[in-house]
């Protein structure tokens, strides 16, 4: 009886949230933290609870600075891509920057944060790690939304509001605890980060138009009734897409989400991994206090065999 109540419970969604849902954006920086060489998890490990928890301060800042919004996606279908700049200044020497901030940033805004993570692990600023670690954790998470690449966000120019929470919420709080496979590769060497961050958000872009018409079909094929039910909470009765209607669109999509998500952790993982190398792999045990050297020595040994078996 546990489990039909739990589901319920995962299928809430908030209609006004525009990117990963929180759910997903934790599980992201959480997930991302074991794919790290020992040098580096044993610090992210310490550390984990507060990257999880922070992996959703950017869309929270959203609504308190006004520059914060335009850093979550790009409308991709606003412009012809091959003669989109992929460096900043170039691109503002092409257009307003007004409009570039209109139609999102996200792509340059990678490679910013890219640069400001690498800063501070050669500055050896454990404060600034963090942030910037679960900051870009949470951009990156973004940038593999395909309705964070497309100027139809949430399907209001085709009638289909609300799939943005569907897709990116609805989606993993039901089914990626129990039934997805999120474990994934050791973190890998980014040569070219602009390019990598440009290639994500080019084929997050590509699956948007599979994302809204596979909901399309699916939409016609399900009544009304069937699609959505209705819980009660806290004395009101609220919408939710129903656990069947779920199940069908992410089957329909060919399990789309988890593999974006699983992307996501890998790219996050990649991101963090790039910017410790490029700052010259500073000891980051270091930096944490209260342990001692034998300790420290002997968890090194111990995460560093896992790291080799792969
Ligand atoms: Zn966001």
């Amino acid at each position: 009886m546990k489990r039909p109540f739990l589901l319920c419970c995962f299928v809430l969604i908030s209609l006004q949230s525009f990117s990963w849902g929180f759910y997903a954006h934790r599980l992201i920086n959480f997930q991302a933290v074991f794919l790290l060489p020992p040098e580096m998890l044993f610090f992210f490990k310490h550390h984990i609870a507060w990257l999880r928890e922070h992996a959703v301060d950017p869309d929270r800042r959203r609504y308190l600075m006004p520059g914060e919004g335009p850093r979550h996606f790009i409308d991709l279908d606003h412009y012809i891509i091959d003669s989109l700049p992929r460096n900043w200044k170039a691109a503002v020497n092409k257009y307003p920057a007004d409009s570039l901030q209109a139609h999102g940033i996200v792509p340059w805004w990678l490679q910013t944060m890219q640069l400001r993570l690498t800063k501070a692990f050669r500055e050896k600023n454990a404060a600034s790690i963090l942030k910037l670690a679960a900051d870009i954790g949470h951009y990156i998470g973004d940038a593999h939304v395909p309705l964070h690449a497309c100027s139809n966000y949430d399907g209001q120019k085709t009638d289909q509001r609300g799939i943005h929470a569907l897709w990116e919420s609805a989606l993993p709080e039901l089914l990626a605890e129990e039934q997805w496979q999120l474990f994934t590769m050791r973190a890998f060497y980014i040569q070219h980060p602009a390019d990598f961050f440009w290639e994500r958000v080019l084929e997050s872009g590509r699956a948007a138009d599979t994302v809204l018409q596979v909901e399309k079909r699916l939409a016609a094929a399900f009544p009304p009734d069937a699609r959505y039910s209705f819980i009660e909470r806290n004395g009101k009765l609220q919408r939710q897409y129903s656990v069947n209607y779920v199940s069908a669109y992410h089957q329909q999509l060919n399990e789309m989400t988890e593999r974006r998500l699983k992307a996501s952790i890998q790219a996050v993982a990649a991101s963090w991994y790039t910017a410790w190398v490029n700052a010259g792999q500073p000891d980051l045990i270091q930096l944490m206090e209260g342990i001692t050297d034998t300790v420290k020595k002997r968890n090194i040994q111990l995460l560093g065999r896992f790291w080799k078996k792969d």
